[in-house]
């Protein structure tokens, strides 16, 4: 790789990187991937495990109808399973009437729209100051946004959720959402196994030093996790506090999957889901056979799935048996064993699942995608003022940032 020379770097090859470099490749301009990892795709992953793909990052098409990877997934031939998702049907499990399952809908709906409604000129405050003091299913509600936001409410910013769109439609791809991210990359110029150690942007071409030497480019495209940006202070060289500041501002949750395989699945209706405990925020979500699959996906977020990570995938295993023989019976640690895990917080190229404001911060959003001298531009989810944390938002981003790349080159160039 040494003296490699290129139009535009693209650092990071998540959605965001993959967007980004094939934007530009199609307006002519010569692009590099810079990857760290062997693979393409970051946090959209799929593994195949059990005979089946399994996602271990994201895997539903959030806001479909709108969601460009719909319309891309479908190009590359794949199946778009169009059933809802857990979330938006009742809960059914022991312990829960239809009632209260209707009535913890509510009270998620009624916080979140307390969220929406905060006026852009109050005062930013955490989710956890808009519940219902004394509500009865707030412990529950904590746990929930340990999956959605990987954090409990008390760090997250209400600002931030407020802004958050979706259009309440979520389909997902039998073959892998990961598989499909992944694939729209191929045939780009990626350097694999290069992480990126500094990007040097004082002199006329920018130098980004990496474990495998060095590329010079006219442009650059920093496509990397938040959480990765603010762990880094010397990455940018010089040095970009503001960038480094607003990245802190947007850490990524703890979200991890585990997948168990489960013997006489037939026993439960597809694609049905259950909560762990229905009083705490350290529980996990339990949804019975994905795509009718024999197996369970259980959800683990917030401090739980940052906790369990310390103990490896036997302590996912011990924690989620535990659970489901506490609802199923003793006699249901027999029927499942590990088949898949992926520990983000522990992976040293994510840091987390995907990103939050925290209270006060939802503006770095706008700060951390802002570009920097005509040259430096940046992408991927934690961008995103209204699709942030999803796969469709760092998609956007990518879009964006290779537009604005395009323009700067055009403008040199004349
Ligand atoms: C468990 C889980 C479930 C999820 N579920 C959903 C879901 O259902 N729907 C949804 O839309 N989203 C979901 N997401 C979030 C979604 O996966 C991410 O928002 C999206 O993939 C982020 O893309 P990105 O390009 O911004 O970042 P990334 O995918 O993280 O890409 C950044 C890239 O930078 C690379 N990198 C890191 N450090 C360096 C370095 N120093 N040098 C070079 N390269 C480096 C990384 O390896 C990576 O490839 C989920 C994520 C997780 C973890």
């Amino acid at each position: 790789m040494a003296n490699d020379s290129v139009e535009v770097a693209v650092i990071g090859g998540g959605a965001a990187g993959i967007a980004a470099a094939r934007r530009l490749s199609e307006a002519g301009v010569k692009a590099l991937i810079v990857e760290a990892r062997s693979r393409l795709g970051g946090r959209a992953w799929t593994i195949e495990a059990g005979g089946f793909p399994l996602d271990l990052g994201c895997g539903w098409l959030h806001s479909a109808k709108r969601n460009p990877w719909t319309a891309i997934a479908e190009a590359q031939g794949r199946t778009i399973d169009r059933t809802p998702p857990p979330w938006a049907r009742a809960t059914t499990q022991p312990g829960m009437t239809a009632d209260e399952s209707a009535e913890l809908r509510a009270a998620l709906w009624a916080l979140h729209g307390r969220a929406d409604a905060l006026p852009e000129d109050e005062r930013d405050r955490p989710l956890a100051d808009l519940l219902e003091p004394g509500g009865r299913w707030n412990a529950l509600i904590d746990a929930i946004s340990g999956y959605y936001s990987g954090v409990e409410l008390a760090r997250v910013s209400a600002r931030d959720l407020g802004r958050y769109a979706d259009d309440g439609v979520n389909w997902r791809v039998v073959e892998g959402y990961g598989a499909t991210i992944a694939a729209h990359g191929a045939g780009l110029g990626v350097a694999f196994d290069s992480a990126v150690t500094r990007v040097d942007h004082g002199g006329q071409t920018i130098r980004i030093e990496t474990t495998r030497g060095a590329i010079a480019a006219e442009a650059a495209i920093v496509a990397l996790p938040s959480a990765v940006i603010a762990a880094e202070e010397t990455l940018f060289a010089p040095a970009l506090p503001d960038k480094t500041r607003a990245a802190a501002g947007l850490p990524l949750g703890g979200d991890d999957k585990l997948f168990l395989s489960l013997v006489h699945a037939d026993e439960f209706e597809p694609e049905v889901r259950a909560f762990g405990k229905l009083d705490r925020a350290a529980t996990a979500a339990y949804q019975f056979r994905p795509f009718g699959r024999p197996m369970i996906e259980c959800y683990f977020g917030g401090a739980l799935a940052a906790d369990l990570e310390r103990g490896g995938e036997a302590a996912f295993f011990a924690f989620a048996r535990d659970e489901l023989t506490g609802l199923y019976g003793g006699d249901f640690a027999r029927r499942v064993a590990p088949l898949a895990l992926h520990g983000w917080s522990g992976d040293k190229f994510a840091l987390g699942a995907y990103s939050y404001a925290l209270p006060g911060r939802a503006d770095d959003r706008a700060a951390l995608a802002a570009q920097v001298d005509g040259r430096l531009f940046f992408a991927g989810e934690a961008c995103s003022r209204e699709d942030f944390s999803t796969a469709h938002g760092a998609y956007l981003t990518g879009i964006a940032a290779a537009e604005q790349a395009i323009k700067a080159l055009r403008r040199r160039s004349r």
